[in-house]
């Protein structure tokens, strides 16, 4: 059952060839037997688990069930979870017990979905390799001592591993698109505002977005139909007709128009990973897309201007954890001062306080013109060479991260090497455009992601996209041995 995807499960379910508590059962033991390797999970919620799905079996047998209705899932534990501890890969929130849902989580719930734990992450969602975990490194499932990508590393190692069909993950530079490329799973970034971020955990507001990951593009539609749509407890949220995103799905791409930014096809290439992608290109040029070459010429000034505005909206998020209201406290503090200095320096790990020191200098009086001013101008021209492409082509096709897998210790020591991870998906964050990343081939055994980009509110587009050449390939069905 482990190898299934959420659909056939649902199936599964519904033809009463299996329940929600065998399925829970058969899904936590793989935890327990498997999870040593990887370190996915943070807080695996066992006795919940098993309630949750005893419910979802007497939901399905009264006749009220969703698609989801007993199918196990995780959260990647940025999400806060009423009642189960949520710790956003830190050691500020090594004992936080949330008192309320994020909306993601209530929306999971009220669909009767089983949630098995919260996954492991990069600290505060800040990394591309989960190693800045307080709860220590996630290895990927494809390649012993091989990271799996980061932040939503968890998720994406427990999704390949097979010890959930799917999970939550969140995305501000890269964090779902990235992990979902190096272990080879399927995940989706949408637009910024079509997923409620109330209860999700901020790290930079104007760019944070709750998406999924799973291995088929199927799944990740029946995730998104859980996930999308208006939430008056987020003044970001969009109020905007959530379509059924498993509708479209099978319609046919003939005439699909691609473009290939030129810019993204550069020498920080890996040659083995290009041909990968155009081999993928190739496929939906057979399936009937055209192809042409756009530009996206302001998209170089992407990590310059996201590492002034990711850590400044960073350091005004960060300031609530001062010791005082919830979260990590130092022990006997002399004053009030002392109380915040050391909470703080204990709390959070390096690259947090990397952030924030940048982020404050860069709002401090005398600076903010200079540097956060001048960052959101480049946004803004970013934005609109996004704009502009979307007039002549209706999706843009690139390489998710410059090169596979690398190795544990590989990046860490140095961090601007560990930001150039993100040169493919950072850009699209700034625009607030979704993106994909789907399976498209192997490099020396480790994965290869084919990022699939498109215009405001387009994931019903994209979802097709991805299935259709999930269709006529099967990297998304290859296992980690
Ligand atoms: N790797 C990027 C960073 O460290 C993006 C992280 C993310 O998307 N949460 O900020």
């Amino acid at each position: 059952m482990h190898n299934k995807s959420v659909a056939e499960l649902s199936r599964a379910l519904e033809q009463g060839t299996v329940s929600s508590v065998e399925l829970t059962r058969q899904f936590l033991d793989r935890i327990r037997n498997e999870d040593g390797k990887y370190n996915s999970f943070i807080t695996v919620t066992e006795d919940q688990a098993l309630a949750d799905a005893r419910a979802a079996d007497e939901q399905r047998a009264s006749g009220k069930a969703t698609p989801w209705t007993g199918v196990p899932f995780a959260h990647k534990d940025i999400f806060c979870t009423s009642g189960v501890r949520t710790t956003c890969g830190s050691k500020m929130l090594e004992n936080f017990v949330p008192p309320y849902d994020a909306t993601v989580t209530t929306r999971f719930r009220k669909a009767g979905a089983v949630c098995l734990g919260k996954t492991n992450m990069d600290e505060f969602a800040m990394g591309s390799s989960n190693e800045s975990s307080h709860f220590g490194p996630v290895t990927n499932p494809w390649g012993e001592k091989r990271v799996p990508g980061g932040s939503s590393g968890g998720s994406a190692a427990a999704v390949a591993a097979r010890l959930v069909p799917a999970a939550t993950a969140t995305d501000t530079g890269g964090s779902i698109r990235q992990p979902a490329a190096l272990c080879g799973v399927t995940g989706l970034k949408p637009t910024y505002g079509r997923v409620s971020r109330y209860g999700m955990i901020a790290f930079a507001s104007s760019l944070d977005q709750g998406g999924t990951m799973a291995r088929t593009a199927e799944d990740n539609a029946l995730m998104l139909n859980v996930m999308a749509g208006f939430d008056p407890k987020d003044s970001t949220s969009v109020d905007r007709a959530v379509p059924d995103y498993t509708a479209t799905l099978n319609e046919p791409l003939k005439g699909l128009k691609i473009g290939l930014p030129k810019e993204y096809f550069s020498d920080q290439l890996d040659r083995a990973m290009e041909q990968q992608v155009r081999d993928a290109v190739k496929e939906y040029e057979k399936l009937g897309a055209t192809v042409k070459e756009v530009s996206l010429p302001h998209a170089k000034l992407a990590i310059a201007a996201y590492y002034v505005i990711a850590p400044a909206e960073a350091s005004a998020n960060l300031s609530r954890f001062d010791g005082v209201r919830y979260g990590y406290r130092c022990d006997d503090p002399k004053d009030l001062m002392d109380l915040y200095t050391r909470t703080r320096a204990e709390g959070f790990g390096n690259e947090v306080k990397r952030r924030i020191l940048v982020g404050t200098y860069a709002l401090s009086a005398g600076y903010f013109d200079a540097y956060y001013l001048k960052a959101q101008k480049v946004r803004r021209l970013i934005q609109q060479d996004f704009i502009n492409a979307f007039r002549d082509v209706d999706v843009l096709m690139s390489p998710t991260s410059p090169s596979p897998a690398f190795v544990q210790g590989e990046k860490n020591t140095d961090p601007v090497t560990m930001y150039l991870e993100d040169v493919f998906t950072i850009a699209i964050n700034l625009a607030g455009v979704p993106a994909m990343s789907v399976p498209a081939g192997f490099v020396n055994g480790l994965p290869v992601g084919l990022q699939i980009i498109g215009d405001y509110f387009s994931e019903a587009r994209l979802l097709n996209a991805a299935h259709q050449f999930q269709q006529v390939t099967d990297w998304h069905q290859r296992e980690p041995h």
